[in-house]
């Protein structure tokens, strides 16, 4: 199986299990009502659908698909579609109110989802992986669309599976529908900086950090957990940006340098040997020694649980921004709080993609082509504008930053409620 989807499935039952947990303390802050919290613990639409899909023997096999539609108030549902053979609905309504939060925190208008289909893709052919693909949105064509729920890549899914799922539910509308889903390829509709838009995101959500806490200028740099598609793009901005990247760690083990890389030369290394590891110009370090780095940012980026009892006091970094999903425990998180390093909670530095798969589907309703620097620009401004209201409610409530993003989250789904008058 392929390693990076096996371990992404396991970080999200990590991340179900620490968000739903945390959420219950902050029910209880927040005073709800047995109506509110009703509303909140229930999905709108949970269904799942059964279909044919012929394989290459001639065999006719059945498949099983699911999809959550957890919450809509806010706008249409946005979730992603996985293939994977431990999908259960448990997990997938578990993913799909993490999507409807993480919208809100950034306060973009959309509600969440999630789905996919009970599937080992590394079983299937090309051509069986297309049927399963075309026969599940057959299933359940009538219930995505533009501006009911609109599905997007997630673990073994791609920018392939993306356009199959575009084109069969064109073909049975009669039309074009580009807005039915994001994460397209760039030349079908899809949106330019999409690719490190998670990064990117990050990014500008840690500078606005410096700026309100005056840190100003890094002086002894940044060391970043994980050199994936999240860990070596931020890597690159920082470096491109000017700032010092002088740690930077991948399976393998990690390496250092006080005085800081040059991460395109890191690059090339790691596509040479596999490995950043053996970087002329730096030593070797192991990962707890990354963590624990002489360092003015950590930024983990690889695995969930990473910061945890056992290490969270040898962290010597004053802010820790979580691109990868759950990778500070409870515990950590407090001891960092007590500590007064500042932690940038994943649903908040990490929105970045969901946020620009919102422009993709904003520029397919439009027919619109919006150039990078228009799509940075407002990703620049949704990114600082969520930090702040987080930022701002951390400072009038003296919490934890993850605390006050959920806090705002929630807020904003009641609010919607009762707006429609649910509540
Ligand atoms: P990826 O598979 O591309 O990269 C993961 C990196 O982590 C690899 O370099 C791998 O070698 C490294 N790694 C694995 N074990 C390690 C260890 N013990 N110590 C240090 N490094 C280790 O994955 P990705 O897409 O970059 O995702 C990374 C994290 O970010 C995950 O938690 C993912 O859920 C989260 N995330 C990703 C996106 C996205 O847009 N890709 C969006 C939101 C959150």
């Amino acid at each position: 199986m392929n390693k990076k989807h096996e371990r992404i499935h396991v970080d999200d039952t990590v991340l179900c299990k620490l968000c739903l947990s945390e959420l219950g303390e902050i029910y209880s802050d927040l005073e709800l009502a047995a109506d509110e919290l009703d509303l909140l613990d229930m999905p709108r639409r949970t269904f799942t659908v059964h279909f044919p899909v012929r394989m290459d023997s001639g065999r006719t096999k059945m498949f099983v698909g699911h999809r959550v539609q957890y919450n809509d108030a806010r706008g249409p549902c946005k979730g992603g579609i996985r293939f994977h053979p431990d999908l259960t609905i448990d997990h997938v309504r578990d993913l799909a109110f993490l999507m409807v939060l993480k919208c809100s925190v950034v306060n973009i208008p959309f509600g969440g989802s999630k789905g996919g289909v009970v599937v080992s893709p590394k079983e299937l052919s090309r051509n069986e992986l297309e049927q399963v693909t075309r026969g599940y949105i057959r299933a359940i064509a009538e219930y995505i669309g533009p501006f009911k729920d609109i599905p997007a890549p997630d673990v073994y899914t791609d920018d392939k599976i993306m356009v199959w799922i575009l084109d069969e539910y064109e073909r049975i509308k009669g039309m074009h529908v580009p807005a039915v889903v994001t994460g397209k390829p760039i030349e079908l509709a899809g949106s330019r900086a999409r690719s490190y838009s998670t990064s990117l995101g990050g990014i500008y959500v840690l500078e606005e950090a410096l700026s309100k806490t005056g840190m100003g200028e890094l002086r002894k740099g940044v060391a970043v957990q994980g050199f994936g598609n999240v860990g070596e793009n931020a890597a690159r901005i920082l470096y491109e940006k000017g700032y010092k990247v002088i740690a930077v760690s991948d399976s393998k083990g990690g390496i250092l340098n006080e005085t800081g890389l040059n991460i395109h030369e890191v690059t090339a290394h790691k596509e040479k040997t596999g490995s950043v590891r053996d970087f002329v110009g730096a030593r070797n370090i192991t990962n707890e020694e990354l963590l624990a780095c002489d360092c003015d940012v950590l930024i983990p980026a690889a695995l969930s649980d990473q910061l945890n009892v056992s290490n969270a006091g040898d962290v010597r970094a004053k802010i820790v921004l979580e691109l990868a999903n759950a990778p500070t425990t409870i515990e950590a998180d407090e001891i960092f709080f007590q500590k007064k390093i500042m932690l940038i909670p994943d649903v908040l530095a990490n929105a970045g993609g969901v946020v620009v798969s919102y422009f993709e589907w904003s520029q397919n309703l439009n027919s619109e082509y919006w150039e990078e620097e228009k799509v940075v620009r407002r990703l620049k401004n949704v990114m600082i504008s969520a930090f702040n209201d987080v930022y701002g409610l951390c400072d009038e409530e003296k919490c934890r930053m993850r605390r006050a993003a959920y806090q705002i989250g929630v807020k904003r789904i009641l609010h919607a409620e009762r707006l429609r008058g649910n509540l």
